[in-house]
């Protein structure tokens, strides 16, 4: 990866139902414009709900496969490919960060936690990008060690990109309800107010939060905002976009965050 000019932003998208990727609606016209407000990025590496391995994996394919990992949704879904070019430099300089605490693998694409946000992030499909998988087993703290551990990537032009849900559960979903549950409000909210508040070591004491248990009853959609916080230092501040709730039970909220000594 080249030295790029400035440092790059992180970003953690609230994905939702894989229906956005097809969907225009108030949440994807956001990670529209954000494709087009935030530095261009050399390529991306994104950290998504649903690559979840034991160890961690980087994605060494040349051409990414499109992964269509969902059911019951209509069939123009499974029709979408997102033909972006892969980066098996970027998965290579990731294992590396990691201290060979990671392996390549041929054995993934992209999934739809990746191609249904960078689809109308970058429709174009022209910046080269690969996932790295989640290991659940890790603890907070060291899910954080992970983004700590591929900070210097954000000098190299690469845009680390969590997708996943900060409020996710399946089995509470109510497609008939706008509103939050209590508990996935009292859980987001606080989560909320410790990201923008730069108190990412909180943000890893999720479990001391209200309606934790609910909120994060399976924990691959939260982790990648873990790993996400981990590359930020005190230099960055948060800002938050499509703060929302999605049928009770999910979480829409994103941040990014970005350098402020950059921005000077
Ligand atoms: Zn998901």
């Amino acid at each position: 990866m080249s030295r790029s000019a400035r440092r790059m932003p992180l970003l953690f998208v609230g994905h939702g139902s894989p229906i956005n990727a097809v969907e225009d609606n108030a949440w994807t016209a956001r990670w529209a414009e954000l494709g087009k407000s935030l530095p261009r990025p050399e390529a991306i590496l994104c950290l998504s709900a649903h690559f979840v391995t034991r160890g961690l994996h980087a994605v060494n394919a040349q051409e990414p496969q499109t992964i269509h990992d969902f059911y019951g949704f209509p069939p123009a879904l499974y029709q979408i490919r997102y033909p972006a070019p892969g980066s098996p430099a970027l998965a290579g300089r990731a294992v590396s960060l990691l201290n060979e605490k990671a392996a390549l693998t041929d054995e993934w694409g992209l999934d739809h936690g990746a191609w249904s946000v960078l689809r109308v992030m970058y429709p174009q499909s022209d910046v080269p990008v690969t996932q790295l998988s989640l290991d659940l087993s890790l603890s907070a703290k060291e899910q954080l060690d992970i983004g700590a551990a591929l900070r210097p990537l954000r000098e190299e032009g690469v845009l680390i990109l969590g997708s996943g849900n900060i409020v996710h559960n399946l089995r509470e979903i109510r497609m008939d309800q706008a509103l939050p549950f209590p508990w996935a409000r009292s859980f987001g909210e606080a989560i909320h107010g410790l990201v923008l508040g730069g108190d990412y070591r909180g943000v890893s004491s999720y479990r001391s939060l209200p309606g934790w248990r609910e909120s994060v009853n399976t924990s691959e959609h939260f982790v990648p905002l873990l790993n996400v916080l981990g590359a930020a230092d005190e230099r960055d501040r948060a800002a938050a976009f499509n703060h929302d709730y999605h049928w009770g039970s999910l979480s829409m909220t994103g941040y990014v965050l970005t350098d402020e000594s950059e921005e000077r």
